[in-house]
């Protein structure tokens, strides 16, 4: 294979020429920008760099940001990614119990089986929805610090009897500064004490403008305890993800993030990750994080095997060769020679990330609509 200089594959990806040469020291190829390096080697730092290789052909590579992008005529709908904020005790958990309770195929199979860190629920019409069920803010923090971005619309959870909370007021900054369109479920309506207009003119204060009152954000009034207007909290999310045209190349080696991961007595280390782009399949060789394997079962949210994993699926996958942490970048490779040499430069990195503190980027972790 054809050799490049460090400075002509830095030309190529935009960044700077001694950003790569302190990366290939740190791999152990201490090079000047003058000198060439192989093939692989280049492909790895490409990878490393956030960049997408194409391979035009076997001497070639052509590393260009919009290679990242698939073209349009591969795209499909996806269902939206969802994750639920809000104030502590105003009733995220419920909400999403209330949902998954509602879940047409969930019903079918006999109610809530597997929990597995994220679900999907099918409404009447067929249409899709998954739902993070990410305990609490730890998550959050350790995606961000990662830069996975996975949510595309933010359901921001309010007791109509408690009003706006600072953890709502955090989320309504968090999602804003991210760009990610937010829908309001006013929930515990069943209370007595309930106020919705309330929570409306308090959202008005932070400039969260319910259609009722003007706005473009939609509000839903739900009693998750009641189980009340969850069909109606679906179809805003359903309409609201029309309004994203939301689309991934179901054809394509698949890549996804690491949404949560645990070592399991039997069964050994255990992920569970989002298919953000491409179809996985048993069988496939991946890298998660510093970690790598090759796909040996998949499991989805209700703890039946599946074959393969498409677009917004979240699945556990079984064959880790180590438990990889949430938000780490889940990516299939060409083998397994190529899965274990991308996990052990990974794994230069993250020691080297340890030892440096890494700016946290509250925007990464939700997806760029851009
Ligand atoms: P989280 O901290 O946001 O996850 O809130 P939880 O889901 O744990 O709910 C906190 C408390 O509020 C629990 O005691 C729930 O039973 C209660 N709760 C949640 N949703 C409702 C609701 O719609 N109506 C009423 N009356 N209580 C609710
Ligand atoms: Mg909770």
């Amino acid at each position: 294979p054809e050799a490049i200089t460090v400075q002509e594959l830095a030309n190529r990806m935009a960044e700077r020429g001694a950003d790569l040469v302190k990366a290939l020291f740190k791999m152990g190829s201490p090079v000047t920008l003058t000198q060439t390096i192989d093939q692989d080697t280049a492909e790895l730092l490409v990878t490393e760099f956030g960049h997408t290789i194409k391979r035009v052909s076997e001497s070639d590579i052509d590393i260009d940001s919009s290679s990242d992008v698939d073209a349009d005529d591969t795209l499909q709908p996806r269902p939206p990614v969802v994750t639920i904020m809000g104030h502590v005790d105003h009733g995220k958990t419920s909400l999403l119990d209330a949902i998954r309770g509602a879940d047409v195929v969930a019903g079918e199979a006999g109610g809530i089986t597997q929990h597995i860190g994220a679900y999907q629920v099918t409404l009447p019409d067929n249409s899709k929805v998954t739902f993070l069920d990410t305990p609490g803010h730890e998550a959050f923090t350790e995606m961000r610090a990662r830069g996975a971005n996975v949510t595309d619309i933010v359901v921001l959870v309010v007791a109509a009897d408690d009003g706006l909370k600072p953890q709502t007021v955090e989320a309504i900054n968090h999602t804003k500064a991210a760009g990610v369109p937010m829908i309001v479920a006013i929930n515990k309506i069943d209370k007595p004490e309930a106020k919705a207009q309330r929570v409306r003119e308090e959202l008005l204060q932070h400039e969260v403008i319910v259609e009722d009152l003007g706005g473009d954000v939609q509000d839903v009034e739900v009693s998750a305890k009641a189980k009340t207007n969850l069909d109606k909290l679906l179809e805003a999310l359903h309409l609201q993800a029309e309004i994203l045209e939301l689309k991934a190349n179901p054809d394509r080696a698949a890549e996804g993030t690491v949404i949560e991961a645990k070592l399991d007595k039997g069964r050994g280390p255990l992920a569970t990750v989002l298919i953000q782009r491409g179809t996985l399949r048993v069988g496939d060789v991946f890298v998660a994080g510093a970690s790598s394997g090759k796909v040996r079962a998949m499991i989805d949210d209700k703890g039946r095997q599946v074959k393969e994993a498409g677009p917004s699926f979240p699945v556990e996958v079984l064959g880790l060769s180590a438990v990889p942490a949430a938000g780490d970048p889940f990516t299939v490779v060409e083998n397994e020679g190529r899965a274990r040499e991308v996990a052990a430069y990974r794994q230069g990195v993250i020691d080297r990330k340890r030892t440096t503190s890494a700016p946290v980027s509250l925007e990464n972790m939700f997806a760029s609509h851009a």
